[in-house]
């Protein structure tokens, strides 16, 4: 994933008419976010706890909705000595629905990333859009067998028997995430490598347990050279700025999740460190500035 790499491509991919991967470096460690696509949700699931009318406001001024929205849907590569880490795996392309989704394999490929050559994997929590891109057959067979996929204990434990009762998801959606972690589990069982709070996957690479989107929800916070970058996983999606008090229809902990939202914004805002999530618009690559009693998004300039 040097430089010299991204510039030597696999395939070309005629089909990809924008851009879907975005390289930088954190100090010695080698960052690529790759867009897995995009995932339309309905608008009513990212404000659960408001009126109405309010929320319907907030997607007018940016723009998007009334109803339905894209969410997108980040991937994170790390290279960090001679380990290649990936952080989720996106949604997969065996859910019908979701066309538009399930790109990253293609498109870790065409960043000439061999799946073969990731070490390690963290999943940031079990849900369909950061395990089913294991689930894809061609994934599975293409993984070397000693690749080690790191979640958090109370993650794992938490799916055997999922607490759905505070989440507001659209109807299939609970029974869908029910048999997908428990596809992966059985998938995966013999390479799971399990953490308790938190657990260094490389030098400078850490995953760190936060709770709150699921119990078991980690964040991944890269170190290196007096550079700093978190992969917030689903701590936050785009309303999460201006009000990080919205409840998520996601979340399981709604309470818990913004505890964990301000925490990481307040944060990000006081080190200055650079912040990538999972579901903020590829590539999901910026600052965070406290605004008053909420916060803002300052997407970084890209870097050629
Ligand atoms: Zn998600």
């Amino acid at each position: 994933m040097k430089l010299e790499t991204i510039a030597k491509p696999g395939k070309p991919n005629a089909d990809d008419l924008v851009p879907s991967r975005y390289a930088l470096s954190v100090g010695d460690l080698d960052v690529l976010v790759i867009s897995d696509g995009v995932l339309p949700l309905p608008t009513e699931t990212m404000a659960t706890n408001v009126d109405p009318a309010v929320r319907a406001a907030w997607f007018k001024d940016m723009f998007v909705g009334p109803d339905m929205f894209d969410w997108a849907l980040n991937v994170l590569v790390v290279r960090s000595g001679d380990q290649t880490i990936l952080v989720d795996a996106g949604l997969g392309g065996q859910f019908s629905g979701f066309p538009r989704a399930g790109q990253f394999p293609k498109r870790l490929e065409a960043a000439g990333i061999d799946l073969a050559s990731v070490t390690d994997v963290v999943i940031t929590h079990m849900h369909m859009d950061h395990v089913g891109g294991l689930l894809v057959d061609d994934v599975k067979q293409r993984l070397r067998p000693d690749v080690r996929i790191h979640v958090s204990a109370t993650e794992v434990a938490f799916w055997d028997a999922p607490d759905f009762t505070f989440t507001s998801m659209p109807t299939p959606v609970p029974k869908v995430l029910r048999s997908t972690a428990a596809q992966f589990i059985k998938e995966y069982r013999d390479k799971l490598k399990t953490f308790d709070e938190e657990c260094e996957i490389a030098p400078g690479v850490v995953a760190k347990v936060t709770g709150g989107h699921t119990p078991g929800h980690c964040v991944v916070q890269l170190n290196s050279g007096g550079e700093r970058l978190t992969f917030a996983g689903d701590a936050l999606f785009p309303v999460g700025f201006d009000h990080p008090d919205w409840h998520n229809g996601f979340e399981h902990d709604p309470e818990e999740s913004v505890r964990v939202r301000v925490r990481l914004l307040q944060d990000a805002a006081a080190s200055g460190e650079l912040l990538v999530a999972t579901h903020l618009p590829f590539p999901s690559v910026g600052h965070v500035a406290v605004d008053g009693d909420a916060f803002r998004w300052v997407a970084a300039f890209w870097d050629y």
